[in-house]
């Protein structure tokens, strides 16, 4: 096994999310770790934009990403948007480099070109499934002849590019090694490692090789990211070996999780970054939060209060303190938490957080127009916006259920309306045809869906428009409502049975 960075190279870690929608708190998390290791060591810390998947690809993510990242504190010295030697920071202007790097590896013979397509491989998969084999693949292109490619190439046929993973060309390793820092070595039979797309027809890399080609061409010395990427290393190890590159070291830090102890999910918790700005929780909080996760700060630290800085954590932080354990992201200690830092505040401070966030000109401007037309005095300006500072609202059910509706079908709709306005784009001209179109297809009129979600969302039958008020109040916390208003109702419902 080739050996690991020697400790003398200078530090440089990064983060590199995928900007697939709201950035994740699991992203705050392990830029978080990432962070500290690179300050405690003098290190450079980088942001890097994976954004190769162009199926997942959400135009407004990035921005999202290094807004919220910045909120909290997390700053880094290379990105797309800070700039650095060794860009670009975004995959998608690295295209030419990563074919490169497969032209090297289709030439010394550690990858191949395969010409299946789709139908082939579907079926293959369904007999595998069918066997109770996992599904991988049978290797069909590993053994073209050179005339067999260049036929299939004259002939413009679509390829992929495949790593041929051992035993291939004379190297019979059965199995690849690597060491984790926090768990030892972990041992990869080759049984077991398909032989991964690493360029797609498209001219797009896979995650696993524009992964690989970056830390090594930015010079990442430690990889710290969650252990859900354990089962992938081994392919990246292939990789660092078939290219005659050193691998990093590898941290693979314990998922969050629900208070069920399942990996963190939107539907047991807010998961979105933008939502703990807008309802108001303090970065300083958050920061704390989670690094009380995984237990890596002494507990010593402050008289065990639990409570430190940024700054306190790069000092006392110990990596190989972490407990593998899933740590448990548990809503109402983060909140517990807030709450001691905004009585930590002076009057001033306080004020200053408060005009801020939820009563900043900005949202203050956007919800005043909203009300003008409906009211005499100014003083009924409360009455109608209350929903829009709130931390929760809860209808009963004499306000959210129609009348023509049983509760199990109006729960049912609501889920509908949930998924839908997930995959929605925050606005009027969007929200308007896909709710409709919602109702159209599970016969709800127009009047039920919307007084249903106006229920979930205002907690009343009367409230300022609809969909403009949806835009304001913000997609993570509309969204938040209806799950909160679901899980709700399904506790209620569990304790009547
Ligand atoms: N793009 C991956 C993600 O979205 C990066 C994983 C890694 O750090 O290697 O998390």
């Amino acid at each position: 096994m080739m050996t690991s960075p020697s400790t003398e190279a200078p530090i440089r870690v990064r983060i590199a999310p995928s900007p697939t929608g709201d950035p994740h708190v699991g992203t705050a998390y392990i830029g978080l770790l990432n962070y500290i290791y690179a300050r405690q060591r003098g290190g450079q810390f980088v942001l890097r934009i994976e954004d190769t998947d162009r199926t997942r690809f959400v135009s407004t993510s990035e921005q999202m990403i290094f807004d919220s990242l910045r909120w909290l504190g997390l700053t880094w010295d290379e990105g797309p948007d800070v700039g650095g030697p060794h860009g670009p920071y975004r995959q998608s202007e690295r295209t030419e480099i990563y074919r490169q790097h497969a032209d090297l590896l289709l030439a010394n013979g550690t990858a191949y070109r395969c010409f299946c397509t789709a139908e082939e491989l579907d079926a293959v998969r369904k007999q595998q499934i069918a066997a109770k084999l996992p599904p991988r693949y049978p290797g069909t292109c590993r053994h073209l002849t050179p005339e067999q490619i260049e036929a299939n190439l004259a002939a413009n046929k679509p390829f992929v590019i495949r790593m041929a993973v051992p035993p291939h060309n004379g190297d019979t390793t059965a199995s690849t090694t690597f060491r984790d820092e926090l768990r030892g070595d972990i041992t990869f039979d080759h049984n077991n490692v398909d032989d991964q797309v690493l360029m797609k027809s498209d001219g797009f890399p896979t995650y696993h090789l524009a992964n690989v080609v970056d830390d090594h061409l930015m010079q990442i010395t430690d990889v710290i990211r969650a252990e859900e990427w354990i089962s992938s290393t081994p392919k990246h190890v292939l990789l660092y070996k078939a290219f005659g590159w050193q691998t990093p070291r590898f941290w693979h830090m314990p998922l969050l999780r629900n208070l069920d102890k399942s990996k963190i999910s939107k539907r047991k918790n807010p998961i979105s970054l933008v939502f703990y700005q807008q309802a108001g929780f303090l970065p300083q909080a958050i920061i704390n939060f989670l690094g009380l996760m995984g237990g890596g700060m002494p507990a010593d630290i402050n008289d065990g209060t639990e409570q430190f800085t940024l700054t306190e954590m790069v000092e006392h932080f110990v990596f190989t303190n972490i407990r593998l354990g899933g740590p448990v992201f548990d809503l109402t200690k983060l909140k517990w938490l807030n709450g001691e830092y905004l009585r930590r505040l002076t009057p001033e401070a306080f004020y200053a957080e408060l005009r801020r966030t939820i009563l900043s000109d900005a949202y203050l401007s956007q919800i005043a127009p909203l009300v003008q037309q409906r009211i005499e005095i100014l003083g009924q300006f409360g009455d109608l916006t209350g929903f829009f500072f709130r931390d929760d609202v809860m209808p009963p059910q004499e306000v959210f259920l129609p009348k023509k509706r049983t509760l199990e079908e109006t729960l049912a709709f609501a889920a509908d309306q949930l998924t839908l306005l997930e995959g929605t784009d925050w606005t009027t001209e969007a929200l308007e045809p896909a709710l409709k179109k919602l109702g159209e297809e599970k016969s709800w009129s127009v009047k039920e869906n919307f007084m249903l979600l106006r229920a979930i969302i205002t907690g009343s039958t009367m409230s300022p428009p609809l969909l403009e008020s949806l835009v304001v109040f913000g997609k993570a916390r509309s969204l938040d409502r209806i799950r909160r208003f679901l899980d709700t109702q399904k506790k209620q419902a569990a304790t009547k049975k």
